[in-house]
This record gives structure tokens, sequence and C-alpha cells, in this order.
């Protein structure tokens, strides 16, 4: 699903250090390359650095983050996410194989969108480290993670203000959430619609429900900062004990 983006060739030419300094580049046929060069660098170092500060500073994420280091699954910033060109319009996704987070640096374009989609992807995630999910032969697994992603990560508590008008918050979250584990599965599975419906249907109740490691669904960033605290209070009692 997410193509990395190919190394830059010409490094190996004989440049006389002008790799080094992209913007210095001698002679028309270069200029085109150094200007690509540096969109792929400036993309990639903005998605590193709002990275940081998503995984730093965000209390979904924080709260995700701690969640997994009590299961025993510890996510490195450098080892567990990349940040990579995507195709089409992917925000982001989790690899099983590697354990790892992706982030689409050509597709993330504000702090608020990077910290939903290391949140949504953190809590897959979350999901693989305490459960055995068989994510590739069972789609009822994909379908219970992508609906406590979608439930869990704001998704669909920020947008839409229109249909909340429309349907009332509580119909419209839910609404929100069951279109958007569709979506999501349609994305990554090689399944009909009415199968990723009905895959979402039958766990949608118990998936719907279970808010772990959240205490509840938090609505907004407030919420969220309350479940971190509560949480954290929650281990502190724990280690205690
Ligand atoms: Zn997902």
């Amino acid at each position: 699903m997410n193509s990395e983006q190919p190394r830059q060739p010409g490094a190996e030419e004989d440049d006389f250090g002008y790799g080094l300094f992209p913007e210095r580049r001698r002679g028309e046929g270069k200029k085109e390359r150094s200007f690509l060069y540096r969109r792929i660098f400036t993309l990639n170092k903005r998605c590193i650095c709002m990275l940081k500060v998503a995984l730093e500073q965000n209390p979904y994420a924080k709260l995700l983050l701690e969640a997994m280091k009590n299961s025993g699954c510890t996510a490195f910033k450098d080892r567990h996410f990349s940040c990579e060109d995507c195709a089409g319009c992917v925000s982001g996704g989790f690899d099983s194989s590697t354990s790892q987070i992706v982030l689409c640096q050509n597709n993330i374009h504000y702090q608020a969108h990077m910290n939903r989609v290391v949140t949504h992807e953190l809590i897959h995630a979350f999901d693989h480290c305490r459960a055995h999910v068989d994510w590739f032969n069972n789609v009822k697994h994909l379908a219970c993670s992508e609906i406590r992603a979608a439930n869990l990560s704001g998704d669909c508590s920020l947008k839409n203000e229109m249909a909340r008008f429309k349907f009332g918050l509580k119909q419209h979250h839910q609404t929100c959430v069951r279109d958007r584990a569709i979506r999501s599965i349609l994305a990554v599975r090689k399944v009909s619609k009415e199968m990723a419906e009905q895959a979402v249907d039958e766990v949608f109740e118990s998936c719907f429900n279970d808010h772990e490691p959240f205490d509840r669904v938090p609505h907004n960033k407030s919420d969220a900062n309350y479940a971190y605290r509560q949480f954290q209070n929650r281990e502190r009692y724990y280690t205690n004990l």
C-alpha cells in the first residue's frame, strides 16, 4: 500500500562535493532534481517534526504509548514510525509484519491531522500487541480494530458539524465510526463492500464498546487529557499494590 520514495540518483556521480549542497548544483539540467530533492527532504523533515510533537504532547498518543509500554510493546520513535510518500490519498498505515506505523508525509499537512493519524495507527498497534490479531485471514479481526480506531482516535469527533446537527451527536458518531471502518477495510483488503459491511456489523456492538486503554470515548482533547491522567493514576495504583 505504501511505496517508499526511490533514492535520488546522481549521488555517486563525480560531483566534487556538490552533492552535499544541492542548491549549488552546476548546469541547468540539475536544477529540477535539486528542487525535487528539496521538496522530499522538506516533507520528510516536517513529518518527523510533527510526529515528535504528537508523541510528546498529544494526550491520546501519550496514553497509548504508555499502555503499550505496560503491555510489553514499547514503541520507539525511530524504529516503529516511518515518514514516507504514499500513493493516493492514504494518510497512514500499520505494517503488522514489522510492527511499524507508516505516516504519509505527502498527505499529512497539519498537526491536528498528524495527531489523529498517529492515534488511529497506535490503536492498531495496541490491538496487535494485546491480542493475536489475524489481520490477513480474518476480516472480522480487522473490522474490530478499525471500529476501535475510528471510535477512539477522534476521527469522528471533530468533523461533519453539519451532520451532527442533522442526526444528533450520538447517532452521528456511531454512523461515522461504521462508515469509516468499512472504508478502511475496503482500502486495504480486496473484499466486496457487502462483505466489509457484514464484518463490521457482526462485531460492531462489542468492539464499539471496547474502549481499552481509554476508560471512555474521548470526544475532544480535554477528555483525552482527563483520560491520560486517569490512566496514570490507575497505573500508579496498580504498581503500589
Ligand atoms: Zn485503520
